[in-house]
């Protein structure tokens, strides 16, 4: 494992072939994952800050890797969900973007042989160095024992004034609003026809619709649409 290099969620999903669809969205919904067909697909709200996104990011692949549904809509993050199937994905997410080993490596180089408690500045820090939202990283470092329940607490407020005072950018704790398709799409659908599992019209109606954002969104605009069409 390499200890100083942060996990790129985004590299790891487009290596397992999964579609990365990047939008800001009004509803404040993490993302939510979908598989159809030969597509499987992460949609991830950039409205939500870029750590939020890196944490969504990883919570959606343990839904992709474990789960038997084929779509969910997710509020990763939580990590006291009802739902004890959110609830995992979040841990993995957590352990995911930072392992016990990579977290204590980086623990003990701010420590610097020193027996202190970490404080605000060591969670930026870490934070920073594994792209994860400040929440998370703080639930991270309670779970490893690193920090108490009264730390934890204390530590939330007012990160992105302290970030700054500490010098890093601001880019972790803002939304970053992007648009994004991240797949192989084409490249999926020309294998699948290849392999004969789908015909060439389907095929072409495929690249057609060109597209993850139809397949994610289109449905309900297409029903509109043909609800706007119905003669009176
Ligand atoms: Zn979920």
């Amino acid at each position: 494992m390499n200890l100083l290099v942060p996990v790129d969620i985004w590299k790891v999903l487009q290596a397992s072939e999964i579609s990365i669809l990047k939008k800001p969205l009004k509803s404040n919904i993490s993302g939510m994952f979908l598989k159809k067909g030969f597509v499987k697909l992460v949609l991830i709200n950039t409205s939500r800050t870029v750590g939020h996104q890196n944490f969504t990011g990883c919570h959606e692949y343990f839904h992709l890797l474990y789960d038997q549904d084929d779509k969910k809509i997710c509020r990763a993050g939580e990590f006291d969900s009802n739902d004890s199937n959110e609830r995992e994905a979040d841990y993995f997410a957590a352990y995911f973007l930072a392992p016990d080993e990579a977290l204590e490596f980086q623990v003990e180089r701010r420590l610097k042989g020193k027996r202190r408690a970490l404080n605000i500045a060591d969670a930026i820090a870490l934070e920073q160095m594994f792209g994860m939202s400040h929440q998370a990283m703080l639930i991270r470092l309670k779970e490893a024992g690193y920090i108490h329940a009264e730390e934890e607490e204390h530590m939330r407020s007012r990160v992105l004034t302290q970030a700054l005072q500490l010098g890093y950018s601001p880019d972790l704790y803002l939304p970053s609003n992007e648009n994004a398709i991240i797949s192989n799409y084409a490249e999926k659908a020309k294998e699948a026809l290849d392999k004969g599992l789908i015909s060439q019209g389907r095929y072409e109606e495929l690249l057609l619709e060109a597209g993850l954002e139809e397949l994610v969104f289109g449905l309900t605009e297409r029903e509109e649409e043909r609800d706007e069409t119905i003669p009176l």
